[in-house]
């Protein structure tokens, strides 16, 4: 398992228990005799990136930015964070308001 200071993985709950729901159903493909390759490996990514709100961050910008993983804990039923990753995000564009088809513009 990958672990160095820019990644935290929390591998119990505090309940005690350490299987996840989407873990327990990678096992369950397993035992179907499936390759993981390309299934979810948490229930769902939030990014956490660092920027004033209001404020539009300056083009090019380097920001503190983070991904937290979470997934449902077996034993309890909380949904808990299973990995944290830091990193940085560079401040882009804005992304473009889509041109309507038709009309006037
Ligand atoms: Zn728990």
């Amino acid at each position: 398992m990958e672990q160095n200071n820019n990644i935290k993985e929390f591998h119990t709950c505090p309940c005690g228990e350490s299987e996840t729901l989407v873990g327990h159903l990678r096992k369950k493909v397993e035992e179907k005799g499936l390759r993981l390759e390309g299934y979810p490996t948490c229930l769902q990514v939030i990014p956490a990136v660092m920027q004033r709100q209001g404020i539009p961050p300056i083009i090019g910008q380097k920001v503190p930015a983070g991904l937290v993983e979470l997934d449902i804990c077996m034993g309890c039923g909380v949904l808990r964070a299973v990995r944290v990753t830091m990193s940085e995000a560079v401040a882009g564009l804005p992304p473009q308001q889509p041109r309507p088809l038709f009309g006037n513009s």
